[in-house]
């Protein structure tokens, strides 16, 4: 395998606390990086690098390991502009939400699909994100939510059933007979094309028993769970979380200091997804008391149609920084080891001998800039499995 020194690297996020600085990014000034094929093969001071068949100058800029996003929902079809714009006129809008989604997702081909999934993971690679999780949810019925995850698991390995996004428009005068049908015969023709397994546990959509009775019945058929929890309101979705084991409660919106301390004495992370908050006017997740209280925190985009259309993790950065009480470091810690955490992954997500050789070089001297500079496209390169990909 041909090797590759990335050098002159102003500041190295490695996320190897045995490097550097000694805080949790392990962060390193003037370092250099060796790519051996797929892999990182050295990590250090650029003055004792080794010599490599090729090399690459970072021209004194900042180095990151690539981002993890670990929640989005990109097998979709359809336009939510005119919901968007009319929450953000004020004006009252009585379209479907999600439903609508499900309706236009329906009725696309294979191919339109795929085409946005591509689309929208090419969107994400430029702007620095290496691994990306992404669920099934806008088709509702056997057929449709086993082929949404076809085609995710074509793109990605990090694939979610979410066949209880909501109950299904058909089943709206019997949902536990929706139920039934998530965790029976969707269930089995899903089960096959993912690896994870999420429900929205949310007033409206499924309460504690129900989730409860979904993801215990994807555990059976080797799925592992996650789950939308504590969005919108406060309820059971985070203590669920834990007490399955399920590797991620996503959002954490409205939590009680039980589930704060549930979070963290649990091996569940926090994803936290601003985007959703940002796009929705809505009151933001509080990380500072969650990190205070020595939860995991992950920040990811929630990139979908309805509540979130952004693939940017820079952008969820910011938002964090600014409104969410982390610091920088925190954040970029969060949106690349916290995202491999909520995914059980250790091969990502850090810069460190044996890991993927997964970064992305910054047009700035240091990771602050992508809070102190937001909306400025910074990731001017990105590495993935140690290949120049944007
Ligand atoms: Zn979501």
């Amino acid at each position: 395998m041909p090797t590759t020194l990335i050098t002159n690297i102003a500041s190295l996020v490695t996320n190897d606390p045995s490097q550097g600085d000694g805080s949790p990014i392990g962060l390193l000034t003037d370092a250099a990086v060796v790519l051996d094929g797929e892999n990182v093969a050295w990590v250090g001071p650029a003055a004792k690098a080794p010599a490599a068949d090729t090399t690459y100058d970072a021209e004194n800029r900042a180095v990151i390991p690539g981002f993890v996003d670990s929640h989005s929902h990109l097998v979709f079809a359809g336009d939510r502009t005119q919901e968007f714009n009319a929450r953000m006129s004020g004006r009252s809008y009585s379209a479907g939400g999600i439903r609508t989604t499900v309706a236009a997702t329906r009725a696309a081909s294979d191919e339109e699909l795929e085409a946005n999934v591509v689309r929208y993971l090419a969107e994400a690679l430029r702007q620095g994100t290496t691994t990306f999780e992404t669920k099934s949810g806008y088709g509702l019925t056997t057929e449709h939510e086993a082929r949404a995850l076809r085609i995710a698991s074509a793109h990605t390995d990090e694939v979610t059933y979410l066949g209880a996004h909501i109950v299904s428009p058909d089943y709206a005068e019997d949902p536990a007979a929706y139920v039934e049908l998530v965790t029976g015969e969707m269930l089995d023709a899903c089960a096959p094309h993912a690896r994870w397994i999420d429900v929205f546990c949310e007033k409206g959509a499924f309460d504690g028993d129900q989730a409860r009775a979904i993801l215990t019945a994807g555990k059976a058929k080797g799925l592992h769970p996650r789950i939308h929890a504590n969005q919108l309101s406060y309820g059971p979705g985070v203590q669920l979380a834990v007490e399955l084991d399920a590797a991620s409660a996503d959002h954490c919106t409205h939590l009680t200091d039980a589930d704060v301390d549930a979070l963290a004495q649990g091996d569940t992370v926090a994803t936290l997804l601003p985007g959703a908050e940002f796009s929705t006017r809505a009151e933001w997740p509080d990380a500072r008391r969650l990190l205070d209280a020595g939860a995991t925190v992950a920040l990811s985009t929630d990139c979908n149609p309805g509540s979130s259309f952004t693939s940017s993790v820079p952008f969820c950065i910011a938002l964090a920084v600014r409104d969410m009480g982390m610091t920088p470091d925190e954040a970029i810690w969060s949106a690349t080891a916290g995202g491999a955490a909520a995914l059980r992954r250790d091969d990502v997500g850090r810069i460190a001998v044996g890991a993927r050789a997964d970064l992305a070089l910054l047009d700035a001297p240091s990771h602050v800039h992508l809070a102190y500079r937001p909306g400025v496209p910074l990731v001017t390169r990105v590495w993935r499995r140690g290949e120049p990909v944007a």
